[in-house]
């Protein structure tokens, strides 16, 4: 259990969104260090590299100066979260002896001297659609009212392949997307930049236990092939998406950027804030039947900041409003026996709740451009304008302890 009266010597760290509970993976470089893995501890870095090479832990220095965590993830939970024992105990506030080094400083580095990158190197990305109110309001608006739900919906978590390639770090800023919209329903489709940028509020998590091909996944193990999560905006060029998606589902409106929070929170350190889901009816499938709390109390929230303005808080959900938990989208993922590889990311899917205030899209938002959002500079917005800057934040809280994944943050420039 995660005991959270636990402090540590480092400033700051307690009241942070990176306190000794979390330390969470990333990578990170400097003007004097190359590429390598780092653990967020307030506003520090910890390097762990350095401190391996001074024997404070016990992990191979090629995997810890990697591109990409995937080798060192690959190590194992028992590896990886024994790093985390391992490192709390330096950093306890009851290690006086570690504090008071004469060599501390070559063992952290300041966040903002920082450089982060991709945390891993993603070979497959699949983006689910498990939130009941999001599927609900899309049914709505585009779809019947009275059924806003398709038939399979409460059946099985429905999801599509996406693209790995663009799906960049917090940070990475991307261009208004072109391609072929239907803007008049009796005229013929148009090429150019899209009118309809939006953001999609998720939680994505990364895998970190492979399978083999033909072997599934239970809800019972899930939880063993899951490292952490992140923050995740799916960005979406919903005119794009509106002509193109039949019958094949998301293609363009979908790869044209995503954006992940560089820090990967273990799944170990979310323990404490383990929700029980949606009671499921119709009754789900053997395959998807689990035991215990699987959905998450995460708090989220998506902000948008004009160019040189003001930032304004546009809707706030929780990771806990998931219709279908991640051992349930994992399930059914290797329910054919597709497998899965260390570094893989799967997101939830748009995190709407009941409340206007809670829905997870412009889309929502505004409902489909009908109902224009007003910002505090007094501008409004049916989806982004050019130079928005969208940032997602998140966390868990438990006695003061905020458990935290950092920032999402990308700016929307012009069309090239
Ligand atoms: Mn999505």
């Amino acid at each position: 259990m995660i005991d959270f009266r636990r402090k540590s010597w480092v400033p700051g760290a307690d009241s942070s969104e990176f306190p000794i509970q979390n330390l969470p993976f990333g990578i990170y470089s400097t003007s004097s260090k190359s590429r390598r893995i780092g653990v967020a501890i307030g506003s520090q870095i910890i390097d762990l590299a350095s401190l391996a090479k001074a024997g404070h832990i016990h992990v191979p220095a090629d995997v810890l100066n990697s591109l990409y965590l995937n080798d060192f993830i690959a190590l194992g939970k028992k590896v990886t979260n024994q790093v985390r024992v391992d490192l709390a105990h330096l950093i306890d506030v009851k290690n006086e002896a570690f504090s008071k080094r004469a060599d501390l400083s070559q063992f952290f580095d300041a966040m903002q001297d920082a450089t982060m990158y991709m945390p891993i190197q993603i070979g497959d990305y699949t983006d689910f659609y498990s939130s009941r109110d999001h599927a609900t309001n899309v049914g709505k608006m585009f779809r019947d009212p009275a059924n806003a739900l398709l038939p399979n919906w409460l059946h099985l978590p429905v999801g599509y392949h996406g693209r790995a390639s663009s799906i960049v770090v917090s940070g990475t800023n991307y261009h208004r997307p072109k391609g072929q919209t239907k803007p008049v329903e009796t005229e013929p489709p148009v090429y150019g930049p899209s009118k309809r940028v939006d953001f999609e509020l998720e939680v994505g998590f990364v895998i970190g236990k492979e399978t083999t091909l033909g072997q599934s996944i239970s809800t019972k193990d899930a939880e063993d092939h899951i490292f952490g999560l992140v923050l995740f905006n799916d960005l979406s060029a919903r005119d794009i998406q509106q002509w193109e998606y039949v019958p094949l589902g998301p293609f363009l409106a979908k790869n044209f950027c995503s954006v992940i929070s560089p820090w990967i929170v273990t799944i170990e350190a979310l323990d404490a804030f383990r929700v029980g889901g949606e009671i499921q009816d119709p009754k789900v499938m053997s395959y998807l039947e689990y035991e215990g709390k699987k959905n998450y109390d995460i708090k989220l929230e998506v902000s948008l900041t004009p160019e040189n303005g003001e930032t304004t808080i546009i809707s706030q959900s929780n990771f806990k409003y998931m219709y279908w938990n991640m051992c349930q989208q994992l399930a059914h993922h290797t329910v054919n026996g597709c497998n899965v590889r260390v570094g893989d990311m799967m997101a939830s899917g748009t995190i709407s709740g009941p409340e206007k205030h809670e829905f997870g899209s412009m889309l929502e938002l505004a409902w489909k451009g009908t109902e224009p959002i007003t910002l505090k500079d007094g501008s409004t917005r049916v989806f982004m304008n050019d130079n928005d800057t969208c940032t997602i934040k998140g966390f868990a809280e438990k006695d003061g302890v905020k458990i935290g994944f950092g920032e999402c943050v990308s700016k929307l420039l012009p069309a090239i």
